[in-house]
């Protein structure tokens, strides 16, 4: 810890603040071709390609941010944002944020545009840890816990001969490494599912939590069908049953199973979540924090689920800018219920081939015995290996 009664940098004196500004904004497009492609219930990967973005201050320091969608069209939305940034005062996170929302309140209140705007977001968050010299998980308010429980979402679908069997050692081996819960796909089809779910039940053993995510496969009679399958395998959530318009089908199948119902990757801003909290649609609510308003918004929605009771899961899928972001987010969050020996917090870590995920990002916080420990380091606490950006960069230039 700093002596706080010295001076030192992170003491910025009002004339200095004033004369802040952001100077320029860059955003990648990165691309991994992968070794071999996945698939889940909707479509296939062969390549993880994702959006990040660079944003530089007058003062010499960066932030990086990251944007979940598809990133040819986020990187066309920071580029339609950057005016309403550039030259802003990069302290003013929460000002910059409601420019951003004004200029595309009226295209986008929902989707890419948002994913742009979180972004960008993100990066103004690290920029501002890295100015202050303050880890973003202090800024936010605080840190209520110093340890995250990771889970391993895995178990995608593959060509295989015997697909059943490869799920089942897959789970193991993340049992193996110490992880404590895992998430495996469902939604190729009710026998499949079901076959698979007892495999990897089976081959993992009772202690550990096991997740099911469907990505929206089914109709509202499947899913009541599909969990009460699976009811026996100690199922810890099942996670985006039905398509994520059908509000009520959501709340009418949580009446329908003992299975916790979770759901919120393609929910946007705190407009959405509350459609999604005020309908009784779900037990676990699960922003990504680089698709729906960026962490400003992350916060809201976070505040606003507490007022309903329901717990907060972030998504993520990325880059370690988007695990970081979801790190010092959860680390913020709110311990609920309050208790002596307050409950665990997890967060999602993807296991599937990612280079990006891999190389890009060098951070302290990496799983060890099935834990994370919450960095203190500024900003979202990781540096850029500017290596691995030239690697697997277009590198285009707004
Ligand atoms: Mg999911």
């Amino acid at each position: 810890m700093k002596n706080t009664d010295t001076p030192g940098p992170f003491l910025i004196t009002y004339d200095k603040r004033q004369y802040m500004k952001i100077i320029s904004i860059e955003s990648f497009i990165l691309t991994d071709k992968l070794k071999e492609s996945f698939y889940f219930s909707q479509w296939e990967y062969s390549e993880r390609q994702i959006c990040i973005v660079k944003i530089t201050s007058n003062t010499g320091h960066v932030g990086w941010g990251e944007g979940y969608g598809p990133a040819r069209i986020i990187k066309a939305g920071i580029e339609h944002l950057t005016p309403f940034v550039v030259g802003q005062n990069p302290l003013e996170t929460e000002t910059i944020w409601s420019t951003m929302y004004r200029r595309t309140l009226d295209f986008s209140r929902r989707g890419i545009l948002v994913s742009a705007m979180s972004a960008l977001d993100v990066a103004l968050w690290d920029l501002k840890g890295k100015i202050l010299d303050q880890p973003v998980h202090l800024m936010l308010g605080g840190k209520k816990r110093g340890i995250v429980t990771p889970y391993a979402t895995g178990m995608y679908f593959a060509n295989r001969k015997d697909l059943g069997g490869d799920l089942a050692k897959e789970a193991a081996m993340y049992v193996r490494s110490g992880f404590k819960a895992l998430k495996m796909k469902v939604g190729l089809s009710l026998e499949r599912d079901i076959e698979y779910v007892k495999l990897v039940r089976n081959a993992i053993g009772p202690g550990i939590k096991l997740m099911i995510d469907a990505n929206h496969a089914y109709n509202l009679r499947e899913a009541i069908t599909l969990a009460k399958a699976v009811e026996p395998y100690d199922i810890y959530w099942f996670e985006e049953p039905l398509s994520p318009e059908y509000y009520h089908q959501y709340s009418e199948l949580r009446t329908k199973t003992s299975i916790p119902i979770a759901a919120g990757e393609c929910e946007y801003l705190r407009f959405g979540f509350q459609t999604l909290l005020q309908s009784n649609s779900v037990d676990i609510l699960q922003p990504d924090i680089c698709a729906s308003g960026g962490l400003t918004e992350a916060k809201k929605i976070a505040t606003l689920a507490s007022v309903y009771g329901v717990e907060v899961v972030p998504h993520t899928w990325g880059t370690g800018i988007a695990i970081a972001t979801a790190l010092h987010f959860v680390a913020n969050l709110e311990i609920f219920p309050g208790r002596l020996y307050p409950p665990g917090q997890f967060m999602e870590y993807d296991r599937t081939e990612n280079g990006l995920r891999e190389e890009l990002t060098q951070s302290s916080m990496k799983v060890v015995n099935g834990e994370i420990k919450i960095s203190d380091a500024p900003g979202l606490g990781f540096e850029m290996n500017e290596d691995a950006l030239h690697k697997y960069s277009m590198k285009e230039f707004i």
